[in-house]
């Protein structure tokens, strides 16, 4: 089934949930225009349907087969990345001084989503010389900015991000891959990364590589790592390319979906190191590696939106053509007598489910970008700050969600489809596929939990969640006090699903450097989603609302969507409740029930 771009979603999300309308009215954008914005986002779903749609099929058959040295993409990618950089599309977001449009993150958020969505292997490379452009903005040297941002801008060039070796991967501070200083300021970097996406390709003919490597006078065991860019082939002083440099592919992993994307071993040093240049500072590499990967899991979770999106527009195009059975309450139809599955109220859960957690998904994505850049725009500290402990806050809640719920919505999308779902025909298969890699890279989500209850709920001291759940409350009553029956229980199980978040989070802030708040971080980041997703569908709801009074939206199917979400998802709030505070001592002390042998 063909992708179709869900332009008029998008903007309603961006508009309408995630601050982005105010942020326009406020002038963080400058004189940005909403014409423009709209512009974008057809131009971007475009491009998304009638160019990377096709391709993703393809990529998923053909994968990146891999000889003498050379890794080859699938037939026809090579000429869309090639018409997509030429667009301008990676430079959207990027500083103006390096050749960017430097239009707003959320902006670029939206087309990431559809980009994704049409071609999820396809749409990681570009995420990753993104994540670069924006390591090497923040911590570059003025020589490396000069040579190396306008061609990864514009897309000639192509980055990647290593920090992944056999022994290193939630911990990277077990990495062992060297740097050493040599005479003329440049250094020696040997040793071995795994699982490097678009590590080797044909797109481009350099390679960007940003590898994360330990000085000779950095303990083993640290984090006192340092950032280096080491280029496939070393750039001359007039720009041109000059030798290749001592790296090389050692092979393309074989994997469970996205085939498209070549995920490559790299060997560093077979001829005595490879040629890096510092990034940043000596042993402060974490810091550089923060700024990429920020954006990197915001951009994952918008994979998992985008993959949810395509598997709810698929499973409802088969429910509605797929006859089986008679559903109760249907009209006998004259030569029918089974009914489109879509009829059938378990299916129609399924694909209610499927919708309401990709909308709440996409709805924390975006809130989380317009956060990300009120943090880099806004007009003073204060304000910068404050977006940034929210941004912090947001992000892996926003990474580990939305890529959970791809995963969960692609398996939905799977049953709706029964048998046919099983087999690879009708694409539904590919779509669980790809999905399941985005909970595990840029941070696997078990990682990301641990990382919103052990540093992102104390900052500063537990008063911007305080801030946040404020807020959330503030929804809660606006639609309680609409009284509009069309909301259902929608204001009641809000209030529940925030009052469960509330308690949960002060029962962890009182403990978040315990083994009990780790044992709880997976439930808490759910419960967290569940009243973020719950209350930013429910604003969408609210402003459909007001706008089908003025006659100009069709209100119904979003007070549909937050109502079904607020009364058959965020209701597993008290549970998740439970989950981190009772269920944590069940945790920590139940290592006898995993014992080889039970009793
Ligand atoms: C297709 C693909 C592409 C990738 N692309 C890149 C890339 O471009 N660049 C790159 O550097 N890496 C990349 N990765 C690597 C990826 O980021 C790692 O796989 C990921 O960080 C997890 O590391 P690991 O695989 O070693 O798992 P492990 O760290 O061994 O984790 C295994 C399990 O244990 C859990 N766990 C580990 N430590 C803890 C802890 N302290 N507390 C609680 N739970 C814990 C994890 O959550 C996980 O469930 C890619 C991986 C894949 C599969």
């Amino acid at each position: 089934m063909t992708y179709r771009a869900p332009i008029a979603d998008i903007a309603f999300s961006l508009k309408h949930a995630s601050g982005f309308a105010s942020a326009l009215a406020e002038g963080l954008y400058g004189d940005l225009a909403e014409d423009l914005v709209d512009g974008v986002l057809a131009e971007a779903g475009r491009f998304a349907t009638d160019v990377l749609a096709p391709l993703n099929r393809i990529g998923d058959r053909y994968g990146t087969p891999f000889r003498d040295g050379i890794v080859t993409t699938p037939p026809g990618w090579k000429e869309a990345y090639r018409d997509w950089a030429a667009a301008g599309w990676n430079g959207l977001a990027a500083p103006a001084q390096w050749g960017g449009q430097e239009l707003p993150q959320a902006l670029n958020a939206g087309c990431i989503e559809m980009w994704n969505s049409a071609c999820m292997a396809f749409g990681i490379g570009p995420v990753l010389t993104m994540a670069a452009v924006d390591a090497l903005a923040h911590h570059g040297s003025d020589a490396l900015k000069r040579i190396y941002l306008p061609k990864l801008v514009s897309g000639e060039w192509m980055g990647t991000m290593e920090l992944t070796e056999p022994q290193a991967g939630s911990d990277v501070s077990a990495l062992r891959t060297k740097a050493e200083l040599v005479g003329d300021g440049t250094y020696r970097v040997t040793g071995q990364k795994i699982f490097v996406n678009f590590g080797e390709h044909d797109f481009t003919d350099n390679i960007i590589h940003l590898v994360l490597a330990r000085l000779p006078d950095s303990p083993p065991g640290t984090l006192d790592v340092s950032l280096f860019l080491v280029p496939k082939f070393l750039v001359n002083t007039d720009g041109s390319l000059g030798r290749r440099n001592d790296v090389r592919v050692h092979s393309v992993e074989h994997k469970l979906g996205i085939h498209g994307s070549p995920t490559c071993t790299m060997f560093y040093g077979d001829q005595g190191g490879a040629t890096g240049f510092l990034v940043g500072k000596e042993n402060r590499g974490m810091a550089c590696i923060f700024t990429m990967m920020n954006w990197a899991r915001l951009a994952v979770g918008l994979q998992g939106v985008a993959i949810a999106e395509r598997a709810t527009q698929q499973a409802l195009a088969y429910a509605r053509e797929r006859r089986q059975g008679r559903a109760s309450h249907a009209p006998a139809e004259p030569g029918l007598g089974s009914s489109p599955i879509i009829d059938h109220p378990d299916v129609k859960r399924m694909l209610l489910t499927m919708r309401a957690l990709t909308h709440a998904a996409r709805a924390i994505c975006y809130a989380t970008a317009v956060t990300i850049d009120r943090a880099n725009r806004g007009v003073d500290a204060t304000i910068r700050r404050a977006a940034h402990e929210r941004a912090s806050l947001l992000t892996p809640v926003a990474k580990a969600f939305a890529t959970d719920i791809g995963s969960e919505v692609a398996s939905l999308g799977l049953q709706v489809h029964g048998g046919m779902g099983y087999v690879e025909e009708t694409g539904a298969a590919q779509h669980y596929r790809d999905a399941r890699v985005a909970p595990i890279y840029e941070g696997t989500n078990g990682i990301q939990a641990i990382d919103l209850v052990t540093r992102k709920l104390p900052l500063s001291g537990g008063t911007a969640v305080g801030i946040y759940i404020a807020e959330l409350r503030h929804t809660v009553e606006a639609v309680k006090a609409t009284n509009d029956p069309a909301f259902g229980w929608t204001g009641v199980r809000l209030q529940e699903v925030v009052e469960s978040l509330e308690r949960a989070t002060q029962w962890l802030l009182a403990r978040w450097q315990d083994n009990a708040a780790l044992a709880g971080a997976g439930p808490y980041l759910r419960l967290f989603a569940a009243a973020t997703g719950g209350a930013l569908l429910a604003e969408e709801a609210l402003a459909a609302a007001r706008l089908a009074g003025d006659g100009r939206t069709a209100a119904p199917a979003r007070i549909a969507i937050a109502r079904f979400f607020a009364e058959n998802i965020a209701v597993q709030a008290r549970g998740l409740e439970h989950a981190v505070i009772e269920g944590a001592d069940g945790v920590i002390g139940a290592d006898a029930a995993l014992a080889d042998k039970l009793s």
